[in-house]
């Protein structure tokens, strides 16, 4: 049978989405594949429709229980033979499935990656060879990130056994450092990488310099307009979410929705806001996953995210009827401090890690069956080395970093061992991803360039053309809602003159030699001019281009500048006149603090009993 009639006849729908039938193709060609696409762009028929075209059993694997229960609920309601092993059903219930199996009685088997651990269940798959594997969410399988499944890191020693089975891997966020990750460890063989649809043509992104205490009067200044409903604000803290929704509920319909609610109250809520009896959801980062809400208008964040992957998503719930709509980013330098503050709590120095690692004893026996009496309760571990931990947070966050990092052999009764295992490279990756994740972000806001053209090229999207997008803030000033542009001050202009003075006089230099050259001993901070620069570049006085080099096997990047040889002779009154600053606060930190401490004295700070950033922002959702 053709893919087309499939498509119609087995799976209901009239016609290919965009890129669909090219992946299908590949797919019943036997090539391995890495598909990203954004959520609900429909990837999973890219591997469901193709696994029937070739027929046998898909094999799928999925990281939560609730994903694969929904799909399955899915494919059985369109007629399909599809089962799933997990945790959550009974012994007899594997049994029957694991028989169906192997009797071919499946179209699609859907497991957990740990299930592959299980002994002998991968020889009982190998039995009857999948005709297709599937790994959804992929990017579980990498390090690089908040949802790295160290189990999904033991497919590549797995997947092998079940070969020649192609391989597609499927994800919504996947850098393309991600990318070539998931390709090396799931072992992808000259691999077809199909990486779409990042572009969304109808939203307007707008980023915007505010203090955190303006914001909540510039969220109510945006959602009077009743175009501009519905909509989701983002909030960085439960705390922040209750308390936006409060000041929101004086004049509209509107409620706070994180983690820390009912699951029923959270279920009312989101009911209400999908059947537009809520007007605004103001939520935390627990919000959102599965919402299909088309008519979303705009979607605020009121402080910096925790990474661009995570905004993209969040973004993403706007506009899904194709209609214009808006997304606005506050944030001030004050949020990145805070930012740093949670991942130097929450990703400790190795060192640190490393003194609870020697205090576990060494294991004795194997490791799925240690011997009872080399282990060590995890009480009496803490009791032992509790002291060097902040607190007693501090010390389950770093044992069960040292646990995910597989370190530690951890049997039923809470009893620990040493795995003897080398965990320090791979835990330290994932520190350093962190810090590149949280610079990515701050890059992204504090850039000069169209703001959909930086999302694009973040996620590697090669195909598109790289055109800006007319509607953000960079590409459209005049309508964005909340910047406003200001005039040089007399001290900015002498700053300007001296800046463009130096780079007369040579053909391109890094920003940071640019500064040294043109405001050494000027009582200006790096950031300033780096906010002055990004006025040069946005009046295309000066070009940027982007660059980086490598120091002790880390890439660091940094920008050059140049002078656009238009204004090579302009006086300054000219420059002056071209120049527009955006309208900007000074963030609530003193500037000495920020300039000479590190993140980690704002632990201190926070220890000492004044209000700051960790009582203010709690990494929670
Ligand atoms: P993703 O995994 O990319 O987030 P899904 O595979 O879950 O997205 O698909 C999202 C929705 O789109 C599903 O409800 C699916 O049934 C639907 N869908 C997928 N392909 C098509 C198509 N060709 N025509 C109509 N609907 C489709
Ligand atoms: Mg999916």
């Amino acid at each position: 049978m053709n893919l087309q009639t499939t498509l119609q006849e087995k799976f209901g729908f009239e016609e290919f989405r965009p890129y669909q039938q090219e992946v299908c193709e590949l797919a019943v060609a036997g090539r391995d594949l890495l598909l990203v696409m954004p959520t609900g762009a429909g990837k999973s028929l890219c591997y469901q429709l193709p696994g029937i075209v070739r027929g046998g059993t898909t094999l799928v694997i999925s990281p939560l229980v609730a994903l694969m229960e929904d799909q399955v609920y899915k494919l059985k309601k369109q007629g399909f033979r599809a089962e799933r092993i997990h945790a959550g059903r009974d012994r007899a219930a594997s049994r029957v499935v694991c028989v169906d199996y192997l009797q071919g009685q499946l179209d699609y088997l859907f497991i957990a990656p740990e299930r592959l651990a299980v002994p002998g269940f991968l020889e009982m798959l190998a039995k009857r060879k999948p005709s297709l594997i599937a790994v959804d969410e992929a990017h579980c399988i990498s390090e690089w990130g908040h949802d790295f499944r160290p189990e999904y890191r033991m497919l590549g020693q797995r997947l092998p056994e079940l070969r020649p089975s192609p391989v597609i891997a499927l994800t919504a966020t996947a850098t393309v450092k991600v990318q070539d990750d998931i390709v090396t460890q799931l072992g992808l063989k000259q691999e077809v990488r199909s990486i779409h649809g990042f572009r969304r043509s109808n939203l307007a992104l707008e980023i915007v310099e505010l203090n955190p205490s303006e914001r909540t009067d510039a969220v109510a200044e945006i959602l009077q307009s009743p175009e501009r409903l519905p909509a989701i604000i983002y909030a960085p803290t439960r705390k922040d979410a209750e308390e936006q929704a409060k000041a929101l509920k004086t004049w509209t319909k509107a409620e706070a929705y994180h983690a820390g609610l009912a699951s029923e109250t959270r279920e009312r809520i989101q009911a209400q806001f999908l059947e537009d009896k809520i007007q605004v959801i103001v939520a935390t980062i627990a919000f959102g996953m599965g919402i299909d809400k088309p008519n979303i208008r705009t979607v605020l964040h009121t402080a910096l995210p925790s990474s661009v992957e995570g905004y993209y998503q969040e973004i993403g719930r706007a506009g899904r009827d194709g209609k214009p709509s808006r997304v606005i980013l506050m944030h001030s330098y004050a949020d990145r401090r805070t930012h740093e503050f949670f991942t130097n709590r929450d990703y400790p120095e190795t060192e640190l890690l490393k003194k609870l690692y020697l205090a576990l004893p060494p294991l004795l026996g194997p490791a799925n069956n240690p011997l009872k009496s080399s282990l060590l309760a995890k009480d009496v571990l803490q009791s032992q080395v509790g002291h060097f931990f902040k607190d007693e947070l501090a010390f389950e966050n770093a044992f069960q970093k040292l646990r995910i990092h597989g370190a530690i052999v951890l049997n039923g009764d809470g009893e620990v061992a040493r795995s003897g295992r080398d965990w320090m490279k791979s835990y330290e990756a994932q520190r350093m991803h962190r810090v590149r994740q949280l610079e990515q972000i701050a890059r992204f806001a504090e850039s000069h360039q169209c703001r959909m053209v930086h999302l694009i090229k973040h996620f590697g999207d090669q195909e598109d053309g790289g055109r800006t997008c007319g509607l953000c803030d960079v590409c459209d000033p005049v309508n964005s809602l909340l910047k406003k542009e200001r005039e040089l001050s007399n001290d900015e202009k002498r700053y300007v003159e001296r800046i463009v003075a130096v780079l007369r006089e040579i053909d391109e230099m890094s920003t940071g030699k640019l500064f040294q050259a043109a405001l050494a001993g000027v009582p200006i901070e790096r950031r300033d001019f780096e906010y002055l620069v990004s006025g040069l570049a946005r009046a295309e006085i000066v070009r940027l281009r982007e660059d980086a080099f490598e120091k002790d096997g880390k890439v660091i990047n940094y920008m050059r500048a140049s002078l656009n040889q238009m204004w090579a002779d302009s006086p300054s009154s000219s420059l002056f006149a071209a120049i527009k600053l955006n309208h900007r606060v000074r963030s609530g930190v003193k500037k000495k603090t920020v300039r000479k401490k590190s993140a980690g004295s704002v632990r201190k700070r926070s220890s000492t009993g004044k209000k700051s950033v960790s009582e203010r922002f709690r990494n929670e959702s």
